[in-house]
């Protein structure tokens, strides 16, 4: 499909499609499974985890803060009522390293970005904890390519048709670049907007989702190939 010259912006997702982000939940989960591993298996504290989160999710959004309380109430759980306060320490060192790692960027991103500047407009769209996704974006050096960041809620159909209004744009003049299918992929096409997915190894289990069906839809191996699609 030719894009060329069809969208006056381009909407980024960050985590895992500007910088690495899952890899590093993965490190913090690897560590509290660990923790807790005198009381739990591996899997038994994965599986209560992941409910927890699912729980903590819709109460206190995205981000490492939300994932501290998951943390928290898992533990409690597998503990049988109550944790020590190794624990609970051990949880506040697992998040604050989460919180304060140095952010990889992926490979080919920095030359993609540098390219599109001055065709399109390019705004990050990411989800999450406000601080948190702002002081990744600013740390991240790639601020410099982009009109500005926006910290999305949730990014569900609801979430993209206010995007578009705020930027003054038909859902069709959308196109969102991401890894997750679940977020920057099926909900922008169900609004009448178009998607380039670029793949990230990791998945967080929460953002599983089949690909839809959607001629709007394009699929490509590395973030390089974007390139020639829309210049
Ligand atoms: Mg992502």
């Amino acid at each position: 499909m030719d894009l060329k010259g069809r969208f006056r912006y381009i909407f980024f997702d960050a985590d895992d499609t500007l910088w690495e982000n899952e890899r590093y939940f993965r490190a913090a989960e690897a560590k509290f499974t660990a923790l807790l591993s005198a009381y739990a298996s591996k899997e038994r504290t994965q599986e209560v985890l992941a409910l927890k989160q699912e729980d903590n999710i819709p109460l206190f959004g995205y981000g490492s803060k939300t994932y501290m309380t998951g943390m928290t109430d898992a533990a409690i759980e597998i503990c049988g009522g109550s944790i020590t306060e190794e624990i609970y320490y051990g949880i506040k060192e697992i998040i604050t390293t989460l919180a304060f790692h140095e952010l990889q960027i992926i490979d080919g991103v920095e030359e993609v970005l540098q390219k599109l500047q001055g065709h399109y407009i390019l705004v990050a769209a990411t989800k999450g904890d406000l601080t948190e996704q702002m002081g990744k974006f600013r740390k991240s050096g790639l601020a410099k390519y982009f009109h500005h960041c926006e910290v999305m809620e949730n990014k569900d159909e609801k979430n993209y048709l206010e995007l578009t209004a705020k930027h003054d744009i038909r859902p069709e003049e959308l196109l969102m670049i991401g890894n997750s299918v679940k977020s920057d992929i099926a909900p922008v096409v169900n609004i009448g907007g178009h998607a380039i997915h670029v793949p990230h190894e990791v998945v967080w289990v929460h953002e599983m989702m089949d690909m839809p069906e959607s001629d709007r839809i394009i699929e490509v191996k590395s973030i390089r190939d974007i390139l020639e699609i829309l210049l």
